[in-house]
């Protein structure tokens, strides 16, 4: 590739046929105006939109020079239709958005400033929030918490998928082929020298999440099995702590019988050994569960598939 542009931006798109428009507009606005005035390219990742999306990113294509579309061969989701923007951006630097607008591409002038300072990554930190219920912005602070404490990966707390990459964290990230991806904390283990900036995320333009409650929780299990097996230990420690205290009781049963006393006044019955039954019986379902967790995802990668297919790339005709 002789003229690479100097900065990509890529953007996975999932029936978001009214915010096409408005995204390229605003783009195309700030990163025109980028002090030293980068090349740049927009990677739209048509990710199998059943809506206008691809006819409104070919209008583009035809109105604007420098526009590259990727049109996936169904809807693989949001990290995957990001990885693949990603694989086919050129840019130097590669800057990935949501196509919603939550995301404002005005930053996009704070994210160059700090790359030009020689920072490999710089994400977005969300100061707020606009337009979220109140259960969304709570289960996702409790989330990155989490996520945090269990992996030995310094994943910053409330910054998303919104962030500038340098081309060596990008083609390290081209090594990655895994399915079930977390790519918030894949570009941390990257390392090299990484930076925030907070913003204040805004409202959708146009359209409904991508994210439902089912979507939230899996991409959440896929970013704590992916970044931590802590949950596989927890499993060792439940059995290790019911051990401890089924032993203690055991002796303290054979010591009563010994001495023929009863002091808790125990009366030999139901209730302990129901209570017994359920808390083990429970213990031994989460741990199944675990394992499961994992294994599914061992099968997955395994198998070796693909992780998205491209139908087709097109690009707007030259500058
Ligand atoms: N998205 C996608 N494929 C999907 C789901 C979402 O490409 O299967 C895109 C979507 O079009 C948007 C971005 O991922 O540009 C983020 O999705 P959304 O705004 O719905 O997530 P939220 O901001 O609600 O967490
Ligand atoms: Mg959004």
């Amino acid at each position: 590739m002789e003229n690479r542009p100097q900065l990509s931006v890529v953007v996975p798109l999932y029936n978001e046929e009214g915010n096409v428009a408005p995204l390229f507009e605003r783009v195309e606005a700030i990163v025109t105006r980028l002090p030293q005035s980068p090349s740049y390219e927009i990677v739209a990742v048509n990710d199998g939109s059943t809506d206008a999306t691809l006819e409104r990113i070919r209008d583009e294509l035809r109105r604007r020079s420098g526009v590259v579309l990727v049109n996936l061969s169904r809807n693989f989701g949001h990290q995957l239709a990001a990885t693949a923007g990603m694989d086919t951006a050129t840019g130097d630097a590669v800057i990935l958005m949501d196509g919603d607008l939550q995301d404002p591409p005005e930053l996009i002038d704070a994210f160059v400033a700090k790359w030009r300072e020689g920072y490999d990554v710089v994400y977005a930190i969300r100061r707020s929030r606009k337009g979220e219920s109140l259960f969304k912005v709570l289960t996702a602070r409790l989330f990155y918490r989490i996520v945090r404490r269990m992996t030995k990966v310094d994943i910053p707390v409330d910054a998303g998928d919104f962030r500038l990459m340098s081309r060596r964290v990008v083609d390290a990230l081209r090594g990655f082929r895994e399915r079930h991806r977390f790519l918030r904390g894949m570009v941390s283990w990257v390392g090299y020298r990484q930076i925030g900036v907070p913003y204040d995320r805004d409202e959708r333009h146009s359209g409904t999440t991508k994210y439902p409650l089912a979507t939230m929780l899996r991409f959440a299990v896929d970013g704590i099995t992916s970044f931590s097996d802590a949950p596989l230990r927890l499993t060792s420690y439940l059995g290790f702590c019911s051990s401890v205290v089924a032993f203690v009781y055991a002796i303290y049963i054979i010591v009563s019988k010994l001495l023929n006393i009863n002091p808790l006044g125990y009366t030999p019955g139901w209730a302990s050994t129901i209570v017994a039954v359920l808390f083990l019986g429970g213990v031994q379902l989460i741990g199944i569960g675990i394992l499961g967790e994992y294994l599914g995802r061992v099968y997955d990668e395994v198998k070796g598939r693909p992780i998205y297919l491209i139908s087709d790339i097109e690009r707007s005709n030259q500058p």
